[in-house]
């Protein structure tokens, strides 16, 4: 089944045409700077037609999403002949709140919700949204379903959700833990089980999505019990520009002594904070590993910050399960960075030893994930 898959940012668009019989992508593109003077397009298809960077004039969305379809209709870069050969398509939204506990077929009342749910994810509810006006426009008879982040988290039980303030801000503001990432960590809970030969419903597994947004989850018996990110994808590790957990006494004391407001305490512990804030070097794990190498020690105390957060989180999840099947690394450090992982690993020495605990690394596949979501959804 040919099933598109969009991730749509505030001015970018990212797509993919999968073939989900093959669990492969046979073409997929990006536009970036929309609604600037010149977007660029880049585009390849799995014949090896390609395009570089080219210049293009994308004023909004809806030209984005045109743009997209007519190249894979194009005669000299397409892929297919007829649009109609494409039974869906998948979106990635971000947060799907209390209500979405699984993929859905887009209708008005959908898109409404998640237009509401913009007030928990305000960088990124709207442009999925955008995306899916978009499509609505440019091919009004296409079925849209939504795949959410938040989803794969909401079999959490409330006492791993609830926060420690009073009960009626939960009820009042939806103020609660969600979790994110969480067709990554589907993605590769999947993909241990198949690894390992055995059943995902009888597995303890900790996956660490480990990008520049990082996060953890126990997944016990396939399902997520307990993640590092919460309300928003602030909380929990650190990442590479995020500070993760903090005693919140932390913001107003800073508010205090910086004469800070509240959008410059946002923009500290979102954008200044986590690898980029204490190396003061990066917040790609590249360069602040590059610098502790060459003695930098700012760099070697965020490497050292970074791998203490995940043992503990890890020592937790393990001592929540009583016991661990597999660690799975992903994303850009849990894949590609082996030092990283081995100061994880020989942390944990003792947890892994005892358990005969396996240590995976599986690439990450959210677009493919979307894909076979959206496919489900459609079989239903
Ligand atoms: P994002 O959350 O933006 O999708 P990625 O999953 O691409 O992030 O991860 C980015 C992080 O992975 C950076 O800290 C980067 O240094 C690190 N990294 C290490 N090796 C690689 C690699 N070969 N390719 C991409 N990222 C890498």
């Amino acid at each position: 089944m040919l099933i598109l898959v969009i991730n749509s940012g505030s001015s970018s668009v990212k797509y993919k045409l999968f073939d989900t019989g093959q669990d492969k992508s046979i073409a997929n593109g990006i536009i970036e700077r929309i609604g600037q003077k010149q977007a660029e397009l880049s585009y390849q298809n799995y014949k090896g037609k390609s395009i570089c960077n080219r210049e293009v004039q994308v004023y909004d969305h809806k030209s984005a999403i045109k743009l997209a379809i007519d190249l894979l209709l194009d005669k000299e870069y397409g892929i297919i002949e007829d649009i109609n050969y494409v039974r869906a398509v998948g979106h990635r939204v971000v947060h799907g709140g209390e209500k979405f506990i699984s993929s859905v077929v887009v209708d008005d009342n959908v898109l409404k919700t998640i237009k509401d749910y913009s007030e928990l994810a305000p960088l990124h509810n709207p442009p999925a949204v955008k995306g899916i006006e978009a499509v609505k426009h440019v091919l009004p008879d296409m079925v849209q379903v939504a795949v959410f982040d938040t989803a794969f988290h909401h079999t959490m039980p409330e006492h791993a959700y609830i926060y420690g303030l009073p009960y009626e801000y939960y009820k009042k503001y939806n103020l609660r833990r969600y979790g994110f990432h969480g067709t990554s960590h589907k993605y590769v809970a999947i993909e241990a089980a198949k690894k390992l030969e055995r059943p995902l419903s009888e597995l303890r597994l900790v996956t660490c999505h480990l990008g520049n947004g990082c996060s953890i989850t126990a997944v016990n018996c396939g399902k997520s019990i307990d993640t590092s990110m919460g309300f928003t994808p602030l909380e929990g590790l650190l990442m590479g520009t995020r500070c993760g957990d903090l005693d919140p006494a932390i913001i107003y004391y800073l508010i205090k002594k910086e004469k800070l407001s509240v959008n410059q305490i946002d923009e500290l512990l979102n954008k200044k904070s986590g690898l980029l804030g204490i190396s003061g070097v990066s917040n790609d794990m590249r360069e602040v590993e590059k610098a502790a190498e060459e003695g930098n020690n700012k760099a070697k105390l965020a490497i050292k910050i970074f791998v203490y957060k995940i043992i503990k989180y890890v020592g937790s999840y393990y001592a929540v399960m009583q016991g661990l099947d597999a660690l799975v690394f992903t994303a850009g450090i849990g894949e590609h960075e082996s030092k990283i992982r081995e100061y994880i690993v020989s942390g944990l020495k003792n947890i892994l030893d005892n358990n005969k605990t396996k240590v995976l690394v599986i690439p990450t596949n959210e677009e493919l994930m979307i894909a076979k979501e959206t496919e489900s959804v459609l079989k239903k």
